[in-house]
């Protein structure tokens, strides 16, 4: 089991300047952050050419660049409210430790959730066997930084490497996060190779459990997100990515139905602010269901801090600070304050 423990939802504080509301950090739990620098490019592309764009980019990354941008992308984050990440990494290990730098500069906690490439991408996401892709997450570990698995997904990964990451992650008690069910085609070609749904495989080779997370789960069907509630792994929606991107809807009400647990990542980065995917997840499901209120005002914090800590093996993170006093929660009633936050800041409420 991953720790549950979590700063007390709720304090004010109250000082001749400023009146603040204490919330528990927020957390994200998945962002591939040298993205940042692709918004505004590859628009009007569908997401197979935006991953070319992507890949370029990914191409010309050093550490030296990574120390640098993902500082500058980190402190955006924190001014947002995140106060932990965790990097879905396939740059390298160099890049890893400039990553993990760069965060602990920018007072963000980060979970390393290093990445596991069998084929496909770029070659220098690769590694030759997954001996030696645990052999990277050793090095890391080594180094101290905290890590997670992470099988890229079923078309970067064969079966077997699915199988020896699941174990490891079993084995060190460590978080396993994985894409799956993004986009259609993926889905196509994992059926013409396994004859199973990408879930369905990532059920076969021992990789559901409770430490596991999956990313965006967008196009999964009822078999899929039932496997997902009997295993309790987490699903991690992305909303403003997966709307930027053209990937679909999220299966909101289906996933609040099975009890499935929710999170939540900045992923692109093309927008950096949980408020935002907080509004996009709710509206999704509003729009699904035809009726308001689908997820309430606590479920929603709790997806953005101890679901997101939780699916990221962090037992504690910092506070962040509200303003009440800031322009968007002026007159709102006390006990109006956390519902106001949710369907009417950004991330500018929150005190630096
Ligand atoms: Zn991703």
């Amino acid at each position: 089991m991953l720790a549950t423990s979590a700063p007390s939802r709720r304090a004010v504080v109250a000082s001749p300047l400023v009146t603040a509301l204490v919330l528990p950090g927020f957390v994200n739990v998945h962002s591939h952050t040298f993205q940042r620098a692709l918004r505004g490019r590859a628009a009007g592309t569908d997401f197979w050419a935006w991953r070319e764009t992507m890949l370029a980019e990914a191409e010309r990354q050093t550490p030296e660049l990574v120390r640098s941008s993902y500082e500058r992308t980190y402190l955006e984050m924190r001014a947002a409210g995140f106060t932990a990440v965790g990097e879905f990494h396939y740059l390298g290990v160099p890049e890893a430790l400039a990553a993990a730098e760069a965060a602990a500069a920018a007072g963000l906690q980060l979970v390393l959730l290093h990445v596991a490439y069998a084929r496909g991408g770029l070659p220098r996401f690769r590694q030759e066997s997954v001996e030696s892709y645990l052999a990277e997450v050793e090095a890391l570990r080594s180094q101290g930084l905290r890590v997670g698995l992470a099988p890229h997904s079923v078309r970067a990964c064969p079966a077997d490497w699915l199988e020896a990451i699941a174990r490891y992650a079993e084995r060190e008690d460590l978080p396993l996060h994985v894409h799956a069910d993004e986009q259609p085609r993926e889905i196509e070609e994992c059926l013409a190779e396994h004859g199973s749904r990408p879930i369905e495989l990532l059920a076969r080779t021992g990789c559901l459990g409770e430490r596991t997370t999956v990313i965006h789960a967008t196009h999964a069907d009822g078999a899929e997100l039932d496997l997902l509630a009997s295993s309790g792994a987490a699903v991690c929606a992305c909303l403003t990515t997966e709307a930027d991107l053209g990937d679909g809807f999220l299966p909101a009400e289906r996933i609040r139905h099975r009890s499935i647990p929710l999170c939540i990542g900045s992923d692109s980065n093309v927008r950096i602010d949980p408020f935002e995917e907080l509004r996009e997840l709710e509206g999704i499901a509003r729009r699904q269901t035809g009726r308001r209120g689908v997820f309430g005002t606590d479920d929603l914090l709790r997806f953005c801090s101890e679901t997101g800590a939780r699916a990221l093996g962090l037992a504690d993170w910092p506070e962040i600070r509200i303003d009440r006093d800031h322009s968007s929660l002026a007159g709102v009633a006390e006990e109006d304050i956390l519902p106001a936050l949710v369907s009417g800041c950004d991330g500018s409420v929150v005190l630096q």
